[in-house]
């Protein structure tokens, strides 16, 4: 990072270019002046000053010149609050500067350098949100005559977008200012109707969720178009258009545009002028086009189709959604028709306009504020881009954007509390597989968070820098260098591996990280006050690293307290008070418990899954309570995991909940992602399930291998409860009727509110023990098939993204059949059997008959139903029947290998079911 003198700084509230009304008018009234110095007394130039009348609330406010001087007049008697800031100065304040009719109040300020920016790099950023453009696209509504010029009276006007049919039968359709000679805006006032049929079985149920229909038809009485394709030019050509000026609608229509752009900015924080500009400056593209519906029943409809893929949905182009209470969440989303037709549709499309190859952060900490800079090189994949968005945490304010010869960027980033995206803007198009260098500085709060006791906790998991946005999750495999400046005293666990001994700089310790040479799906650290304890473990080659808090964090302590209180007020109730137990939350003691667990899981899942590129794998405490995350190589693990059952049952009195079995196999859960999200990461949000899902089915291997076959079933069961049993945490659906895991995120909406969690993790657990049950051969080699697939799946996509249909070729392969039966029913589809077994055993125990039954299906359903015996030492599988349809099967006399005292079908939970009764 580039360090530059002090007294280059120019002043960057990047809203002053469009909001803030600069007051310059002269006459009646006092005003305020005064000088701006550093505290050696030098002026300090383009320091804002601003001055508020909080009786009013009015602002005012003025830069100061290169004298370091300002002047604020025209105000009205009073006393008024000043507050002077500039970059790299702690802000000045006064709040009772006195101003009489005609007098002037002076206020000279020394401002105090801030200790962040003492030590790093100041920016000069007069680039954010300046690019004349895109100033023009978001004036339009504010002139008095915006919407007033070209309008269309229409007569059954047909606009199709896709699936979406829009049809304005009588009315007019007024288009806003053009910009760059393009119009990009339209509101529609009259009477219309919206129908829309999704192209796919799985999306016409979505949809059915929402309005009980398959089909949408919803009238409105107005619409806001926001569109880059060929909206205007249609409409002007179209018979069912009459062309006029000067609307007699106009002003609701600019009335109409504005409620939708304060919509946008302030509660959907969606930078739609960001998403414009892109394409008017890269005119080859076809455009896009998105409706805000006012629709009779459904009033916060809207309908986006994007070539470029709908950020949530991605790569899938076309989506329509609601922002209601009630109705919220995606009602259907899918690829564009001629993808289907060509099938060509798949969620391996890939739509990112770059590839960021290697992301180079250079960062300080001080408190909760990360300043930092981060030399992103990527590779351009579409030919003609000029804006590049990217995902980063709205707090981390950038402050400048330069290229590889040090130019100065333009780029966009609105206030931090509204439509914050962030996204930089070349002076020239990029060229197709050609690789280019950004620098970006920026800095802030809210990122890190400061829990007390010395522990921090990182929010944004994947956007504390700048991430590729052309990725739904916010995940671009690149190279990651970092280095990290932070107060002595505190630890940084970063993501790959130091790269050198800490050194120190003034009172800062500096780290560097490096991932070396295997690209990373993301890059994290934990920051705090941590005791650190590691072992090499022989058996895997990993460094287990287990970092513990010093201290309890804040909301621990609070916890505490209100337990402690508790037990005091009710000793007369006989129990024994327990003080011990919540003293006893000294959680360092759980590190070798911890690193045994961690050892444990690695072992396995190397067993099972092969070995990462990874030297070392960090389990950290964070101040959360009731969450784990990973990273790659480090894993940030809640509170709650490092507790005894005991203590952890009494603070689960008082606070949220989650089950027992949650807190106890989190960690090989969040290990498992090492391989399950890291190493395979997805294409789409339809193949997140197998990161979840596979994650949690690596914890029952854990389970099984580490607390035995008792707890393996008792974990089965309680995941098979979660997929069948409805909650009001699923607003009394049954999770699994509500969709296939491959809906991932979209299973959750306001009518089914946190029904993602009740099937991608459980349900897409169940999918792999059912494929790793029926590969299952006891009597041979127990799993080595199953594990030679997993291997296999793993090495032939290293360090890629899958589809479910990878999965799938990698299942056909290992089990060497045709496996569409299976997926259908499971992966995609959401039926759920019924079982029954009733049976004898004769002949001492060595003659098993009886009757197989298989119900609540469809015809075409079948499923492998094995067969268990229990001579007295555990279930061992003897056989296993095809079922198809709602159909019995009967067994007639099964001579036994052995006597047995029971039998069983599907005793490890083998298939998922409603009910399964075994019956002698
Ligand atoms: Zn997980």
């Amino acid at each position: 990072m580039k360090s530059r003198k002090l007294k280059a700084i120019i002043l960057v509230l990047s809203f002053a270019f469009v909001a803030l009304p600069f007051v310059v008018a002269h006459g009646a009234g006092g005003r305020i002046e005064g000088r701006v110095t550093d505290p050696k007394g030098a002026v300090v130039s383009g320091a804002t000053v601003t001055v508020t009348d909080p009786a009013s609330n009015k602002t005012f406010s003025a830069l100061t010149d290169d004298q370091g001087r300002y002047k604020i007049e025209s105000l009205k008697a009073g006393t008024y609050i000043v507050i002077i800031s500039a970059r790299g100065f702690v802000n000045a304040r006064r709040e009772d500067v006195k101003v009489a009719e005609g007098g002037t109040a002076t206020f000279d300020a020394r401002l105090e350098i801030a200790a962040l920016e003492a030590s790093v790099n100041v920016a000069t950023n007069t680039k954010a949100n300046s690019d004349t453009v895109y100033q023009q696209l978001r004036q339009i509504g504010k002139n008095p005559q915006d919407f007033g010029g070209p309008f269309a009276t229409v007569t059954n006007l047909v606009l199709t977008r896709d699936a979406a049919v829009f049809t304005l039968r009588s009315g007019e359709l007024y288009f806003g200012a053009p910009v760059e000679g393009r119009i990009t805006a339209a509101v529609f006032i009259g009477d219309g109707e919206l129908t829309l049929v999704p192209p796919t079985p799985i999306e016409k149920r979505s949809l059915a969720i929402f309005v009980d229909d398959e089909k949408l038809a919803e009238p409105f009485a107005h619409l806001v178009i926001r569109f880059t394709d060929k909206t205007f030019e249609e409409t002007k050509a179209s018979a069912s258009a009459k062309m006029s000026t000067g609307g007699p609608q106009a002003e609701k229509a600019r009335d109409l545009y504005r409620a939708n752009q304060q919509l946008l900015r302030k509660e959907l924080r969606n930078n739609a002028e960001l998403r414009v500009l892109s394409d008017l400056y890269a005119p080859q593209r076809p455009g896009y086009f998105t409706a805000y519906i006012a629709g009779a029943r459904h009033s916060k409809l809207f309908f986006r189709l994007d070539p470029l893929g709908i950020p949530q949905v991605a790569p899938e182009e076309v989506e329509l959604a609601s922002y209601g209470e009630g109705d919220g969440g995606i009602w259907t989303a899918f690829h564009l028709a001629d993808e289907y037709a060509k099938g060509t549709a798949s969620s391996s499309e890939d739509h990112r306009l770059i590839d960021i190859m290697h992301h180079e952060i250079d960062g300080t900490i001080r408190g909760t504020r990360i300043t930092a800079s981060d030399v992103i090189t990527f590779r351009n994949l579409a030919g003609g881009t000029r804006v590049v968005p990217f995902n980063l945490y709205r707090t981390l304010r950038v402050s400048r954007v330069s290229d590889e010869q040090g130019r100065d960027l333009d780029f966009i980033q609105e206030n931090k509390e509204e439509d914050a995206a962030f996204g930089v803007i070349l002076p020239q198009a990029l060229e197709a597989g050609k690789t280019y260098k950004l620098t970006v500085q920026y800095d802030g709060d809210g990122a890190l968070s400061d829990s007390g006791g010395g522990n921090y906790i990182l929010g944004p998991r994947s956007t504390w820098y700048p991430a590729n946005a052309g990725n739904s999750f916010g995940e671009d495999r690149a190279i990651y260098d970092m280095t990290f400046r932070y107060p002595k005293g505190h630890m940084f666990i970063g993501t790959g591996a130091p790269v050198a001994a800490e050194t120190s700089d003034g009172d800062l310790i500096v780290a560097r990280w490096s991932s070396g040479q295997t690209e990373l799906a993301v890059a994290g650290f934990n920051y705090g006050r941590f005791k650190k304890k590691e072992v090499l473990d022989k058996d895997t080659g990993y460094n287990i690293e287990f970092y513990a808090n010093e201290e309890l964090p804040d909301e621990v302590k609070r916890v505490q307290a209100s337990i402690q209180q508790t037990e005091a007020k009710a000793p007369e109730r006989g129990r024994t008070v327990t003080p011990t137990t919540l003293g006893a939350i000294s959680t360092t003691s759980m590190a070798d418990a911890a690193i045994g667990d961690a050892e444990n899981a690695t072992r396995i899942y190397n067993a099972y899954f092969g070995k990462l590129p990874y030297t070392r794998i960090a389990m950290t405490q964070q101040p959360a309570f009731n969450f784990g995350q990973a990273w790659p190589t480090l894993i940030f693990m809640p509170y709650m995991a490092f507790l005894d059952s005991t203590v952890r049952s009494q603070l689960l009195k008082s606070t949220r909940g989650g089950t027992d079995d949650f807190w106890r196999y989190v960690a090989p859960h969040e290990i498992s992602h090492q391989w399950w999200g890291h190493i395979i990461g997805w294409d789409s949000y339809h193949d997140q399930w197998m990161s979840e899902g596979f994650a949690e089915f690596s914890a029952s291997l854990y389970v099984q291998q580490i607390r035995g076959n008792d707890k393996f079933v008792d974990f089965w069961e309680d995941h098979r409860k979660q997929i069948i049993q409805s909650s009001p945490a699923t607003r009394d659906i049954k999770p699994y009727t509500i969709g296939p895991v491959t809906q991932g995120i979209r299973l959750s909406s306001g009518k089914t509110r946190a029904a993602y969690q009740f099937l991608v993790y459980p349900k897409g657990a169940f999918i792999l023990h059912m494929i790793r049950m029926m590969m299952f051969n006891q009597g041979g080699r127990g799993d080595a098939k199953f594990q030679v697939m997993m291997k296999d799946f793993i090495q032939t996509h290293f360090n890629q993204d899958v589809s479910t249909e990878d999965f799938k070729a990698a299942v056909e392969k290992g089990i060497g059949g045709n496996m569409d039966w299976f997926f259908n029913e499971w992966v995609y589809g959401i039926e759920m059997p019924s079982y029954r077994f009733d049976y004898q055993l004769s002949d001492g125990g060595t003659t098993l008959t009886g009757k197989i039954t298989q119900s609540g299906v469809s015809d075409k359903f079948k499923m492998l139903v094995p067969v268990y015996i229990d001579s007295g030492k555990g279930w061992v599988k003897v056989g296993a029947a095809w079922m198809t349809g709602n159909t019995s099967v009967d067994l007639a006399g099964v001579k036994l290998p052995q006597a047995a005292n029971r039998a069983a079908i599907c005793a490890l939970d083998d298939v998922l079911a409603l009910s399964t009764q075994n019956s002698k």
